[in-house]
């Protein structure tokens, strides 16, 4: 009796095992390799060698399917109506477009369309796909502007959790690898774990970074991060701010001061971005709206596009605001940062 209730034993502790075995590997492959993984800190090291720069398309698997589903759906049926109008309102404003910019997009669809007598569902899509692209890639200039002489600065701003010293971490990376000497100052001087993440990340890419005591003057730290920058020779200095302080004027009024301590030299402020989490969708964008009222906003970093982001708000801010998305996070890995490339978007969304 006792040998067959140490067989059972045996035989349990074993299944224990394979069972546990198999829950660690999957999660292991879910994970991806472990130096892709985000430490501590919130951001993943990766061996630059080693990874391809992301393609947009692979990282909107899950926004894709926000648009391109009920385009699909409108595909099969046999001919255009007004439930088909209907359905692609529907479809535009669940992709988080805006009403505004969803009525706009679809009166001149509706033109284009009876102009080009488009009956078939197909078609009409097609023509949507091409207004988006001609929408989102006129003249607009996407690059991050640097400036002829003295340290370039580009400023981030943004509430907490967007993304935005993630974000910096990401461009730092970059641009280190493209052979830019780049200082990174922790501004948000009211979070003592910010100035960590970015620290920790400064000490990855070589980069120096300026911090204060909490709760110093951030303008101070500011002033400090660009003439450290000026004086080592280093050609670009990434602005972390804060994302909250104690009310939204004050915030406000704090970034419009760093705003000013940056532009007076000896650094050139060339750029001023602005980081939203597009999974927020339209709350996303009426946080843009008060930040570009108070600050002179240049450009959007828009994060986690990877995520459960439906995409279309990428036109309500070009259209609304008229500010234009110069690069995307799609991930929370140090490679996970792209330029905004409207066609490859705009394609990844229809895919
Ligand atoms: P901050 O408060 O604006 O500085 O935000 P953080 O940079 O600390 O990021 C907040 C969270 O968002 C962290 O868990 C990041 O890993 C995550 N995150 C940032 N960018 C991305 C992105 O592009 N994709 C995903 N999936 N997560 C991101």
């Amino acid at each position: 009796m006792s040998n067959v209730l140490v067989l059972v034993g045996i035989f349990v502790l074993a299944a224990f095992l394979i069972v546990l075995g198999l829950g660690l590997s999957r999660r292991a492959q879910r994970q991806g390799p472990a130096e892709d993984r985000p430490d501590a800190t919130g951001i993943a090291s990766t061996t630059p060698a080693t990874r391809a720069r992301p393609r947009l398309r692979d990282r909107l698997a899950k926004t894709r399917a926000t648009l391109a589903g009920p385009l699909q759906a409108l595909r099969i049926r046999g001919r255009v109506d007004g439930e088909t109008w209907d359905d692609l309102e529907e479809a535009l404003l669940l992709a988080d477009v805006g009403v505004a910019t969803t009525g706009r997009l679809l009166d001149e669809l509706r033109a284009n369309a009876l102009q080009l007598a488009a009956s078939e569902p197909a078609q009409v899509i097609e023509l949507l796909k091409a207004q988006l692209v001609a929408e989102l890639d006129g003249d607009t200039d996407r690059s991050l502007t640097r400036a002829d002489a003295g340290p370039t600065v580009w400023m981030f701003v943004g509430v907490n959790g967007v993304g935005k010293t993630t974000a910096i971490a990401k461009l730092a990376q970059r641009e280190a690898g493209d052979g830019h000497t780049v200082v990174l100052a922790a501004a948000d001087t009211f979070r003592a774990a910010a100035a960590e993440q970015l620290a920790h990340w400064g000490d990855r890419v070589g980069a120096a970074v300026v911090r204060g005591q909490e709760g110093a003057d951030p303008g101070s730290v500011v002033f400090d991060a660009i003439s450290a920058a000026q004086a080592r020779g280093a050609d670009l200095v990434l602005v972390d701010t804060a994302g909250r302080v104690h009310t939204k004027v004050n915030l406000m009024n704090e970034l419009e001061k760093l705003r000013r301590v940056a532009e007076r030299g000896p650094g050139v402020l060339t750029e001023v971005l602005l980081v939203i989490d597009a999974t927020t969708g339209q709350n996303g964008l009426a946080q843009a709206r008060q930040f570009a009222d108070a600050v002179d906003v240049t450009g959007v970093v828009l994060t986690k596009l990877d995520g459960s982001a439906k995409g279309g708000i990428v036109l309500a801010i070009e259209a609304e605001l008229g500010i234009p998305v110069k690069v995307v996070g799609v991930g929370e890995s140090a490679d996970d940062v792209v330029p905004f490339d409207p066609v490859e978007f705009v394609d990844a969304l229809f895919a």
